[in-house]
């Protein structure tokens, strides 16, 4: 009883419990807390902006799709460069507990699944959570007046003099009339693919990059009647060259790249067809003996009222600007870079986020 009632009174003095109706001003307003929001907000904290200062806004502090989404997907990154990211900002407080995650324990040089990830996710929320204000919600509205940002989530309006917006993305679809579609996050989990497939299904697969060939090796696994793979570019996978990786962000990595050379290129399943650059005419002839049909061909950015997709799609690929005052990162807003190659490419990946979250501290900060 004693416990629970310091409990409340702890929670009643802290920033980061809010009454859902409620006026704030702010210099900075963080909306959305996947990893690139567990950034941002970890790298302004580090950069010395008052905690007070900073709000952050959310539906469910849950760390994003990785959290509800890819918890049991392998990942395409090595341990070392997630450890990197979590070692690398102070306000994620977690050097003294990292023995406490299998993350940690894990092989520098191996991959894991996202689950490991998520839990140090999960303790780095709760560490800012504390320090800054949060309000739990969605925003529904962005609108700017004079030289503050008026943000509405539900009865609470937020003026901030800055708004990063780390709002994530959804998986791009195509239409394809009378197919029962299947959802590319859920054609991810082989536990959720498993109910929304059956035996008899003929299903056709779009994409053959990172995410297309984890679902193909999850339906291949499952034991559908047929798969039917459409692919527009060829195979491409991370190569190590020395020091560095050739396709570092395009390429297949892990279990998906194995997956690819083993059974895709070699050992092709008997239940797997695939077309390469197939015609409007061929994709149409096979989609008519198909059941349903999963597509994995990238994303788009979240929308988020008041702000115009014409707006966002301008933003600069290198420091993250959208307008004066106005910032996106994370999978929405990826840095353009060069890949060893070349070729300009998306830099996605939450190592990736924490970069580009540091800039915006840093270059937000000077334009106050
Ligand atoms: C299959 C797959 C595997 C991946 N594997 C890796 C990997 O191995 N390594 C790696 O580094 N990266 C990986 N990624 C890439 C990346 O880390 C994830 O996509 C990550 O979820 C992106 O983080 P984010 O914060 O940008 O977006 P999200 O995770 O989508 O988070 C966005 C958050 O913003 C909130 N939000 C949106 N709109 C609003 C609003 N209006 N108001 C309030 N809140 C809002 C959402 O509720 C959500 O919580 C992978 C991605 C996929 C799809």
């Amino acid at each position: 009883m004693l416990v629970h009632r310091i409990a409340l009174v702890i929670a009643f003095f802290s920033h980061s419990v809010l009454a859902q109706s409620q006026n704030m001003s702010c210099q900075w307003a963080v909306i959305g807390a996947g990893p690139a929001g567990i950034a941002m907000v970890g790298a302004l904290l580090d950069h010395g902006v008052k905690e007070k200062e900073i709000v952050w806004i959310d539906p469910t502090f849950q760390v994003g799709d990785l959290g509800a989404l890819y918890q049991n997907v392998p990942s395409n990154t090595m341990v070392r460069s997630f450890r990197k990211f979590f070692l690398a900002c102070r306000a994620f407080d977690i050097k003294a507990r990292a023995h406490q995650f299998e993350l940690f324990k894990r092989d520098d040089g191996r991959r894991c699944p996202l689950k490991e990830v998520v839990d140090p996710l999960l303790h780095a929320t709760q560490k800012i959570k504390r320090r800054v204000n949060v309000v739990q919600g969605t925003v529904n509205n962005v609108a700017r007046e004079c030289d503050v940002f008026v943000l509405t989530a539900g009865d609470c309006v937020i003026r901030a003099k800055k708004v990063v917006l780390a709002i994530g993305a959804h998986p791009k679809q195509l239409q394809h009339r009378g197919l029962c579609q299947i959802s590319m996050n859920d054609a991810l989990d082989k536990q959720k693919l498993r109910e929304l497939v059956c035996p008899d299904d003929i299903v056709a697969v779009f994409g053959v990059s990172h995410s297309g060939m984890l679902v193909l090796k999850n339906l291949s696994e499952l034991g559908v009647k047929k798969i039917v793979s459409f692919a527009k570019k060829p195979l491409c996978y991370a190569v190590v060259q020395g020091a560095f990786y050739i396709n570092a962000y395009t390429g297949l990595k892990g279990v998906a790249a194995q997956w690819a050379r083993d059974f895709f290129e070699k050992n092709l399943p008997n239940n797997l067809v695939k077309f390469f650059n197939a015609s409007g005419q061929e994709i149409e002839q096979e989609l008519a003996g198909c059941t349903k049909v999963i597509y994995a061909i990238g994303f788009e950015r979240n929308a988020i009222g008041g702000l115009p997709d014409e707006l966002l799609q301008n933003y600069d690929t290198k420091t993250g600007v959208i307008a004066p005052n106005l910032f996106g990162v994370g999978i929405a807003f990826p840095r353009v870079v060069r890949d060893f190659s070349g070729e300009q490419v998306q830099a996605i990946g939450i190592w990736e986020f924490l970069r580009q979250a540091r800039q915006i501290a840093r270059f937000g900060g000077q334009t106050s």
